[in-house]
């Protein structure tokens, strides 16, 4: 049988052209791909995934031109954060135009456009125009970040798994809206609050437990692994009264001198963006291993460290 994982750009292109389902690696984590022309093909992302069809998907294009044909309109703030930071990981939420199904935004009259910063992407988009990608994953397990990850999720399936290696941010894109006449934060990601507050002032932060609207998302338990995982303020705490559990921790900068079976240390250097890099990938070797328990001791709250916290936040078992 032939290998799923391949690298040839033109080949993706072309299965995507001839309205088949690829997976594509993105700066943030690898996507299942559809042309946004061929309904069937888009219909397959959801079925593959096992992803309710409520829960719409982002479009991926190759510029600002090919988002503006896309939505009936472009608030202010958001053209500058799109000017600020696309090609990258920041997805807007977006007016749209007929030119996006339904069946992409999941009946709503948004959608969510990012241009990714992903060098062979956005040769891929030149040539297809605007897919549809949400994150290869099957519903509510963690992103992949490596070909690999998706093959293992995908093994039947698929034609084709672009393989460019390990996602360089890591964790999905921050999405961002605009509403009652300001900025507001659905999803946070690889883009900090921060950098974004820094180009449009203070944003709101979309809160699931005040709002009606389903933003999946948002919602708990998102992103599991299937061994248990827990968020522990006190790592020590947690290991001392589970000593005869085979215990994975992760933690940040430090090691934390306890005896369990692994423990991963994210950035020996304290730096938030490499942790954000290589969260997912430690999550995804440690649910290999057999494990009683992935015990996570939470980053700083702050940057970056805050959008994995709140990543982590939903793939706890609660
Ligand atoms: P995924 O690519 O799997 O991370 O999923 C895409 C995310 O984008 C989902 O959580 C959606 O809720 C969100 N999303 C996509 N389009 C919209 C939209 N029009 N409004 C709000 N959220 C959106
Ligand atoms: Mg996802």
């Amino acid at each position: 049988m032939e290998r799923i994982i391949q690298t040839s750009v033109e080949k993706a292109t072309e299965l995507l052209l001839q309205g088949e389902v690829v997976a594509i690696p993105t700066e943030t984590v690898y996507g299942l791909a559809a042309s946004i022309s061929f309904p069937k093909a888009i219909d397959y992302i959801f079925e593959l995934k096992g992803r309710p069809r409520t829960n719409p998907l982002i479009v991926h294009v190759a510029n600002i031109k090919q988002a503006e044909e896309l939505c009936k309109s472009f608030p202010e703030p958001l053209k500058k954060l799109a000017h600020q930071f696309w090609p990258g990981s920041l997805t807007l939420v977006l007016p749209k135009t007929k030119h996006v199904s339904n069946q992409i935004t999941a009946g709503k009259n948004t959608v969510g456009i990012r241009v990714p910063n992903h060098p062979k992407l956005l040769q891929l988009l030149k040539k297809t125009g605007p897919i549809a990608a949400p994150s290869a994953n099957p519903f509510e397990r963690i992103s992949p970040t490596s070909a690999q990850h998706v093959a293992d999720y995908f093994p039947k399936g698929l034609k084709m798994v672009l393989d460019s290696g390990i996602c360089q941010a890591g964790i999905e894109s921050t999405i961002v809206g605009f509403e009652n006449n300001q900025v507001i934060i659905y999803r946070l990601g690889a883009i900090s609050i921060e950098a974004i507050e820094n180009v449009v002032g203070k944003v709101a932060l979309f809160d699931s437990n005040q709002s009606n609207v389903v933003t999946p998302g948002m919602s708990k338990k998102h992103y599991a692994p299937k061994t248990k995982t827990i968020v522990a303020e006190n790592v020590k705490d947690f290991v001392n009264k589970n000593v005869a559990s085979k215990i994975g921790l992760i933690v940040f900068k430090q090691s934390a001198q306890l005896e369990v079976a692994k423990e991963v240390i994210l950035s020996p250097s304290g730096d938030l963006q490499e942790a954000a890099q290589r969260i997912y990938q430690t999550l995804h070797e440690l649910d290999k291993l057999g494990l009683d328990y992935i015990v996570i001791e939470p980053l700083p709250n702050e940057g970056l460290g805050r959008s994995v916290n709140d990543r982590l936040s939903r793939a706890v078992h609660s």
